[in-house]
């Protein structure tokens, strides 16, 4: 039976370093955070963000936004933040509404505001291997996989799902540790080719968004397996990877929730530490 990767030990460990390194900066970093509208599930991550923050002795600023706020009126907004000094961090939550294109928007964060690693420079520094701020959830699953002890080099990797917040980004994080990398998405599943891919890993990261799509008989013997997805299903929380199955065969595995989710936040506010510093 597989050892269970559960991010919330991960998460309290980070907690204590980012606490530390709070500690030892002039102010208290400030983050501020942009509510487009009334989505529940952006409003369930302000939420968590904020109960974060304040644990660990940073301030959150949230910036309740109309929901039909034009998405230049929205720039200007993030303008504003990029020239007010006190704001250390900032964060668009998603998802937002339709007229707001994310990846325009995430243009405009200034790119050492940006703490979620997704402005234009930021990820082009993680393509040269200088990322000093990455992704979110590409940076959680690298955590969960470090806290394994195991060597990348040289290991089978395989990613399912080419997402620019997770899979893309990750794909360069385990590349800077050697790991040989395979990205699967929807054009491999078409082909028909995702169990080949999937039956050779021997890290496996899954990030779609669909329950079931990995077979637990797929899973190679002693693989390590991350699985980001999140689906409701009758009511309860699952992955993408069929865990019962799956936890027979693999090494190591992440509980959904519990795996990844528990650790994006932490790795939030260490990107937002990280950003005061560039600042100072
Ligand atoms: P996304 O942007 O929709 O990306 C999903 C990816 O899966 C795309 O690359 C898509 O390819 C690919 N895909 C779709 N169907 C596929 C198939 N049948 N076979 C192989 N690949 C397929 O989603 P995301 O934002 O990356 O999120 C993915 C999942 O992770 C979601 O369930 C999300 O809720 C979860 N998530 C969890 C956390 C966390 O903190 N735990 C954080 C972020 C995301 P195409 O684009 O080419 O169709």
């Amino acid at each position: 039976m597989a050892k269970l990767l559960e991010g919330n030990p991960v998460a309290e460990k980070i907690k204590r370093e980012i606490t530390l390194a709070v500690q030892g900066l002039r102010q208290a970093p400030v983050l501020a955070s942009i509510l487009v509208g009334d989505n529940p599930g952006a409003a369930a991550y302000v939420k968590s963000q904020e109960k974060t923050a304040q644990e660990l002795g940073i301030v959150y600023e949230l910036h309740k936004l109309a929901g039909n706020i034009p998405e230049d009126e929205l720039i200007n907004f993030i303008i504003k933040l990029n020239d007010d000094a006190a704001v250390n961090g900032i964060v668009v939550q998603m998802p937002l509404p339709q007229q707001i294109n994310y990846k325009k928007i995430s243009e405009f964060i200034s790119s050492n505001k940006d703490i979620e690693g997704m402005h234009p420079a930021n990820m082009g520094k993680l393509f040269f291997g200088q990322a000093r701020i990455a992704a979110c959830t590409a940076t959680a699953v690298m955590e969960l996989l470090n806290s394994t002890g195991i060597d990348l080099y040289g290991k089978e990797a395989v990613i399912v799902g080419h997402s620019e917040i997770v899979g893309k980004p990750l794909a360069m994080l385990l590349l800077e540790k050697f790991a040989t990398v395979t990205i699967c998405h929807i054009g491999t599943s078409k082909a028909g080719k995702l169990k080949e891919h999937v039956e050779k890993a021997e890290l496996l990261i899954v990030a779609v968004g669909q329950a079931g799509l990995i077979k637990g008989e797929w899973i190679k013997k002693g693989a390590i397996v991350v699985d980001v997805g999140i689906n409701r299903v009758n009511d309860a929380i699952v992955g993408d990877v069929e865990f019962d199955a799956a936890e027979k065969r693999a090494s190591y595995i992440t509980p959904v929730p519990g795996g990844v989710g528990p650790l994006t936040v932490a790795i939030l506010m260490r990107n937002l530490v990280e950003a005061t510093r560039l600042q100072q």
